[in-house]
């Protein structure tokens, strides 16, 4: 495989003959084995990338630590069973991604929840469970934790706070400056934090900062680490996730390394030694594990361009509609020919269910296989039944053997609440 594409491609990937295997697996093979649309993971990507982080930081960190797998990114039990096995920690956006988590075995204490609007009843399961620490975003979140709190007990808690970073990346995804829809401002954080104290049913371990997500820059962290030392000393600075990856040949990303470097460092520079440091990697320790795999059903000849339709699209990949997201497609027996220009597109109801707007295919026909890398991140976390489509299965990779670890949605399961 070339070096360009490389990056995009997960590592246990090869080409031979023109054709691509994923963990060992045809994707031919596994297309017509398992249908498409498909999510096909190579396993010991995940791994690899979970040691990678957990190596650096315990290379640039000097004090404890935990790498926290944002579960949101792919909140698919296997996925998380292998991070949990690998000793990640597990951050959750609320009570589902909460009984994923425990489903998979991450210890309790091993679980820390989120969200700004977590309900009375996701903060009693998440007490009940005796999660390690709940990230308190607003005064209400504070409130309600303090009434369910029982008396005599203590829960561990770290306070999210808007730092005023701006980064550079899509604004659905900036998370860290002023009037940000998530986290207090240092006023209202330093507030909380007194009222949590006064209280003496929350034990304020630490602050917590989420500055964006797809970052390629690391200036903003030791800018955030500066802007929240005016709050105090804490045992705990959790410094969010937001490690861009690859999604076309030619990006150009930090190194895992480099940038858990860059978190440390800004921690220590600004806070000292000793701390403890949590990241929240979502994005980058799943995304090019992953391809997704397709069948072209129609291809058309238009005036300006050639489409081409293949059997899914904004059901199992939202993030070119929600943040202009590029993509590489490819044939995957035909991955050493250059192509012609065309538009990828979906099967749904939709102009704008557009998948690669500027691919280049080999004379694409009806049942050609196609393959999208980069596909762990995000897609089948905000996979839907638009237009009635059915969730695609969730197959490993590994050796040569593939497994089927989230099975293909059905009618049935569609109307099962469906009156
Ligand atoms: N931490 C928090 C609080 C988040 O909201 C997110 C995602 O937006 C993440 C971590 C993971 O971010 P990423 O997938 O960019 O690493």
């Amino acid at each position: 495989m070339a070096a360009a594409t490389r990056t995009v491609y997960p590592e246990a990937s090869a080409v031979h003959d023109g054709r691509l295997s994923i963990g060992g697996c045809d994707a031919v093979e596994i297309a017509r084995r398992f249908g498409t649309p498909a999510y096909v993971v190579a396993e010991d990507d995940l791994r690899a990338r979970a040691r990678e982080f957990t190596d650096a930081l315990r290379r640039h960190h000097d004090g404890p630590g935990a790498v926290l797998f944002a579960a949101k990114a792919f909140p698919a039990t296997a996925v998380l069973r292998v991070f949990a096995q690998e000793g990640l920690h597990c951050l959750v956006a609320g009570g589902g991604e909460l009984h994923a988590a425990l489903r998979a075995g991450f210890p309790p204490e091993r679980i820390q929840l989120h969200g700004n609007a977590k309900s009375e009843m996701e903060l009693a399961t998440a007490l009940d469970a005796g999660v390690g620490a709940i990230v308190v975003d607003n005064f209400d979140d504070l409130d309600r934790l303090e009434r369910l709190v029982p008396a005599g007990e203590r829960q561990r808690v770290l306070v999210r706070v808007q730092p005023d970073v701006e980064t550079d990346t899509h604004a659905a995804i900036a998370t860290g400056h002023a009037d940000a829809k998530f986290g207090m401002s240092l006023p209202h954080a330093a507030e909380a934090i007194a009222r949590a104290r006064a209280g003496g049913r929350l034990d304020v371990a630490g602050l917590h900062v989420h500055l964006g997500s797809q970052l390629f820059d690391t200036d903003p962290f030791h800018a955030a680490a500066e802007a929240i030392a005016s709050l105090g000393t804490f045992e705990v600075y959790d410094m969010g996730g937001g490690l861009g990856v690859p999604y076309t040949a030619g990006d150009r990303v930090l190194e895992v390394d480099d940038y858990v470097a860059a978190k440390a460092q800004a921690l220590r520079t600004v806070h000292g030694d000793g701390r403890t440091l949590c990241l929240e990697p979502g994005r980058a320790l799943v995304a090019t594990s992953t391809v997704t795999l397709y069948t072209v059903q129609t291809v058309k000849q238009g005036p300006t361009r050639k489409w081409v339709a293949v059997d899914g699209g904004m059901s199992d990949n939202l993030r070119p509609m929600l943040y202009d997201a590029r993509y590489e497609i490819a044939v995957a027996d035909r991955m050493d020919v250059d192509g012609e220009p065309c538009t990828v597109v979906g099967k749904h109801c939709e102009s704008g269910d557009e998948l690669v707007s500027d691919a280049r295919l080999p004379d694409p026909r009806p049942g050609d296989v196609l393959v999208l890398p980069t596909s762990g991140a995000y897609q089948h976390a905000l996979a839907n039944n638009y237009n009635g489509a059915l969730r695609p299965p969730v197959v490993f990779c590994r050796r040569g053997e593939a497994r089927v670890v989230v099975r293909r949605e059905t009618y049935e399961d569609l109307m099962a609440r469906d009156a």
